[in-house]
């Protein structure tokens, strides 16, 4: 039977003071929590330890192969003072559909979830509590055998570390322009797009420089296969509110699967917007963008819950949404969905957790 073994540390980090300090995965709190894998043996005790660099074997095999997963939440201070995760069960879920496709061990999603919680009661005062911070929750796993051949590891090491961050627009909700990324692609079907696995991240950072250089804020992923159905905006999911409703790709085996997706959905038809998955073209979206057609478009996840697009640039056409402002349904989902995450409004579908 696993045990959670706490280990305090003496001395204590100096906390922000003002939520412009925060950034996002810039500070770390005073412990993290740890737990090693040895073949044969399976999991051992979680430890919730000091924050501390590890040592690591050059030879090591995540530094090599990227055999690596994550997973990203977040814990609101809400406005009584206590602090609540948000579906926290479902990050831990997909972490193991991750570690299935990465040939890694799948975690008890019940005792880590027990032991972050003991984690975040020990360095809870992290949580900010200023306008739209919050406590990001970093969980990962690594191989950790030393070895240069290329197969599974036999170890592991999973480990949560928690950063305080700061509002993810500095100047509250806005429209972003989006480029249309057609030379570079994501994730293709039979690849690992559905598993938050490093390299995904890796091979997406030169097409968002590009992006970047020329004005855009975020790329919009194309399929790896036609270059024509749309899949994701940088780490985001996207949904589009066109004259046949609301409208989001279906999961496809390269997209990514949100837990802030499924939400809402969820509450888009608890707003009377079922929404619709099926494969979405771009040229689909830019002739019904040119007709007036395409109503408003936002993208979904953990960061930003709702981030709005104003701009989609496609090669040489370009088009701006809902005259460059946020949506009406944008706006009242992103509202009641940081209601639910905040603790202001009722929670109807038991998505949080009092820590
Ligand atoms: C994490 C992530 C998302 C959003 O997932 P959430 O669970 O909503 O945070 C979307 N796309 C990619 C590629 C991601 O890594």
């Amino acid at each position: 039977m696993q045990k959670i073994e706490i280990q305090t540390s003496n001395a204590r980090k100096t906390k922000p003071a003002s939520a412009g300090e925060l950034g996002f995965g810039k500070l770390f709190t005073d412990h993290m929590l740890v737990m090693d894998y040895a073949p044969g043996q399976g999991w051992g005790d979680i430890r919730v330890l000091p924050y501390a660099p590890f040592a690591m074997d050059p030879g090591c095999i995540v530094l090599h192969y990227a055999q690596t997963i994550f997973e990203g939440l977040k814990c609101y201070r809400r406005g009584d003072g206590a602090l609540q995760l948000f579906r926290p069960r479902d990050n831990f879920a997909r972490m193991n559909v991750s570690a299935r496709r990465m040939c890694m061990p799948e975690i008890d999603v019940e005792l880590v979830l027990e032991a972050l919680k003991a984690l975040l009661r020990l360095d809870g005062e992290w949580a900010p509590s200023w306008p739209g911070t919050s406590l990001y929750i970093r969980p990962t796993m690594i191989g950790t055998d030393t070895s240069l051949s290329v197969q599974a590891s036999g170890a592991y090491r999973f480990f949560i570390i928690l950063s305080p961050s700061g509002p993810y627009y500095a100047s509250g909700l806005a429209p972003v322009n989006i480029y249309v990324e057609d030379e570079y692609v994501r994730a293709v079907v039979g690849g690992v797009g559905f598993a938050k696995t490093g390299g995904n991240y890796a091979a997406s950072v030169l097409a968002g420089r590009i992006a970047a250089e020329k004005g855009f804020a975020q790329v919009l992923w194309l399929d790896g296969k036609e270059n024509r159905y749309v899949e994701e905006i940088g780490a985001m999911n996207i949904f589009f509110l066109m004259r046949e409703g609301l409208v989001t790709p279906t999961l496809n085996g390269s997209i990514l699967g949100g837990i802030t997706r499924q939400s809402i959905m969820t509450l888009a038809a608890d707003m009377g917007h079922p929404v619709i998955e099926r494969r979405l073209a771009i040229d689909e979206i830019f002739d019904a963008a040119e007709r007036g057609d395409v109503i408003e478009a936002f993208g979904t996840g953990t960061a930003a819950v709702v981030s709005p697009v104003g701009t989609l640039r496609w090669g040489d056409r370009q088009v701006t949404l809902s005259d460059g402002r946020i949506g009406a349904l944008t706006q009242r989902l992103y509202d009641t969905l940081t209601g639910i995450q905040l603790g202001r409004l009722p929670d109807p579908h038991g998505w949080v957790e009092i820590v």
